[in-house]
């Protein structure tokens, strides 16, 4: 039995545990072998308690012990800090690594499995929005696979399969809008963080549900796309589709449409990935057409969810500008969570953020750790800033 061994990098996330029952589903084709949290030491002995594989990494150093007590004598290997992820990610039991961390917090050990000549299943669209360019280079150079999990990438992905002679024309990466579509700024400028955090199709992990209902989610989208499948941004569109079932579309030459539609579950994705190119049969849930009696497209407000116009903007700058906005953005979205500033103070911040960092435009991968550390001291300052005013 030839099971592919996958490690699971952020496993106690939301994609992290689904990718799991993937995993629990799929016995006989994958294997868990790595296993990594950030802080949640208790679920992640849980996970390696069910789950069995020969190496663990707690991020959160403080959280080594309470791991190494019940997992060593099993034989597991445990490991502290993110530095260890760099590591574990070229173990000769990896075949894949699935990035599923949040954040700029996932490019290094992305870019190390690349180097390690691993295929990636990539959740972690911050890796391609901070360092397209770079990372699009390393994939070619090692020869490795990288394989989207995010939906739409999957869904664009799955389009293009048997089309390899055929140029794109465009592509509509769909978005559902988030809770608060059709909303005007006024509305935006009083929600709470509990408003934010519900999205009406999905459940994920909170920092991309606030991006969801902000559509930076998917200006990031944008730009995962433009390096994914080697596009102009002028060829990427985006169409509000609140229902989530058309997970994204691509046009070709012809004017002819491809779509790949299901239901709304991050397990669809996350399998292809691992089984690519082939289809495993499963028992998830099926699409119904009497669930979804119609299906609707709206063009998107980039006005009111100004967000999406700023990764539009940072994109067509380049250089750094998309690791700086990104930077802004995740200090931005912890500011919102915390109550420190407003829902529409964050796209405040993201603009203010891109006017002061400092731009350059062929940055190294040292650069770019220089510029987002830049960038959130700067948006940080902002967000003190805006708090002595939200909070009169
Ligand atoms: P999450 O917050 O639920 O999980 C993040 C995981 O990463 C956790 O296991 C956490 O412990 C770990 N982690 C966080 N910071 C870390 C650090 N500094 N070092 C090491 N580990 C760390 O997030 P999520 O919703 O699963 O999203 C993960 C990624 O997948 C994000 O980039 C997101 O944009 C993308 N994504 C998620 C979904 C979804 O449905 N959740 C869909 C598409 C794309
Ligand atoms: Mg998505």
């Amino acid at each position: 039995m030839n099971r592919k061994k996958i490690a699971i990098l952020g496993s106690t996330g939301s994609i992290g545990t689904q990718a799991l029952e993937v995993i629990k589903a799929h016995k006989a084709l994958f294997q868990a072998t790595v296993l990594t949290a950030g802080s949640n030491a208790d679920l992640l002995i849980a996970q390696a308690l069910e789950f069995r594989p020969g190496t663990v990494v707690i991020a959160d150093e403080n959280k080594y012990q309470q791991v190494a007590n019940v997992l060593v004598p099993l034989g597991i290997k445990v490991h502290a800090g993110s530095k260890a992820l760099i590591e574990v990610v070229g173990q000769p039991d990896v075949d894949l690594v699935l990035a599923s961390l949040v954040g700029f917090a996932g490019l290094e050990p992305t870019l190390a499995a690349i180097e390690a000549g691993k295929d990636i299943g990539l959740a972690n669209k911050e890796t391609l929005v901070v360092a397209g360019e770079l990372v699009m280079e390393a994939v070619r150079r090692h020869g490795v696979k990288l394989l989207p999990v995010d939906s739409e990438h999957s869904a664009i992905f799955q389009c293009l399969v048997g089309e390899d002679n055929n140029p794109v024309e465009k592509i509509y990466l769909t978005a559902s809008g988030g809770p608060f579509l059709k909303k005007d700024h006024s509305f935006l400028a009083g929600v709470r963080p509990q408003d934010a955090l519900k999205h009406p199709n999905w459940v994920m992990g909170q920092k991309i549900t606030i991006d969801s209902a902000s559509l930076m989610n998917k200006g990031l989208e944008v730009i995962e796309a433009k390096w994914l499948f080697g596009l102009d941004v002028a060829q990427i569109d985006v169409v509000v589709h609140p229902q989530s079932v058309v997970h994204s579309l691509v046009q070709f030459q012809d004017g002819s449409i491809k779509a790949q539609l299901g239901v709304p579950d991050m397990k669809l994705p996350i399998q292809y990935a691992f089984s690519y190119p082939n289809r495993a049969a499963n028992h998830f849930k099926r699409f119904n057409f009497a669930d979804y009696r119609s299906l609707s497209f709206e063009e998107p407000d980039l006005k009111t969810f100004r967000n999406l116009a700023l990764a539009y903007e940072a994109i067509a700058k380049g250089g750094n500008l998309p690791c700086v906005l990104n930077a802004a953005n995740e200090i931005a979205v912890a500011a919102f969570l915390n109550s420190e500033i407003s829902f529409t103070g964050m796209s405040d911040v993201i603009a203010e953020t891109m006017v002061k960092a400092p731009y350059l435009e062929v940055p190294t991968i040292q650069d770019f750790s220089q510029s987002d550390a830049e960038s959130r001291q700067i948006a940080r300052q902002l967000v003190t800033n805006q708090q002595k005013v939200y909070q009169i």
